[in-house]
């Protein structure tokens, strides 16, 4: 294809035994999704079903097995706040369905950071205005190989951790979810048909907190690849 700008490559992520990468099509994130996350945000979660947010698909940060990522500090923020998230990799095209149909809409799992520039969220969420600002923005979205469900199953319990430089800031289990994930993809695709390509950043445990260049950040969901990563400063 001839394009009028220089085009860019399709992002996309490592996926665990093949060669052959994840094509990123959409990128979801839902909201207060841990009850002690929701209530450190200031609010109670609990009752409310869930609600999204999106990053453009360049934001993507793929991190491979074994390497270290380098995220540059963002510009305009003094307050970049690392969240470590359960990503599910959408494979199977589907919109309206319930939560027992859900599961077989996965390709697979990985470990992801919803970097989010909170200052900017903050504003937003004081002037009522929309959040793209503190969540959608270069390297936003960090994310680690991607283990298909046909090598490793689905993902419904087990430890979530985040370590900054070596200490624990993060620690939950995926059986604390609001929503799991089939009931997190049924709500989504009554809003968006899902398809081959979407990530969805399913939520936080408590413990978000700011990150400074220099920072090394360690993010882990057990059984899946870590993803690790550095903060750099911006050239
Ligand atoms: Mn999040």
């Amino acid at each position: 294809m001839k394009t009028v700008v220089p085009a860019w490559d399709l992002p996309a992520v490592p996926v665990e035994g093949t060669e052959a990468r994840f094509p990123v099509r959409h990128v979801y994130c839902v909201g207060r999704n841990y009850a002690e996350h929701a209530a450190e945000m200031g609010g109670d979660a609990t009752k409310e079903p869930p609600f999204f947010f999106m990053k453009a698909a360049d934001t993507i940060l793929p991190v491979a097995r074994g390497e270290v990522g380098r995220m540059a500090y963002p510009q305009a923020t003094k307050s970049l706040h690392h969240e470590v998230e359960l990503v599910v990799a959408i494979g199977e095209r589907g919109a309206d369905f319930d939560a027992p149909d859900a599961l077989r809409h996965v390709f697979g799992y990985a470990v992801g950071l919803d970097m989010t520039r909170r200052d900017l969220q903050a504003a937003a969420k004081e002037s009522r205005r929309p959040w793209d600002m503190g969540k959608s923005f270069a390297q936003a979205a960090p994310i680690g190989p991607i283990h298909p469900v046909s090598a490793g199953g689905h993902r419904s319990r087990g430890a979530i951790t985040l370590d900054v430089n070596g200490v624990r800031r993060q620690a939950g289990d995926l059986r604390d979810m609001i929503w799991d994930v089939a009931h997190t993809l049924a709500f989504l695709s009554k809003l968006c048909e899902l398809e081959p390509g979407d990530l969805v950043y399913t939520g936080t445990p408590a413990g978000v907190a700011a990150v400074v260049a220099g920072d090394r950040l360690d993010a882990r969901v057990v059984g899946l690849a870590p993803l690790v990563l550095d903060i750099v400063r911006r050239a």
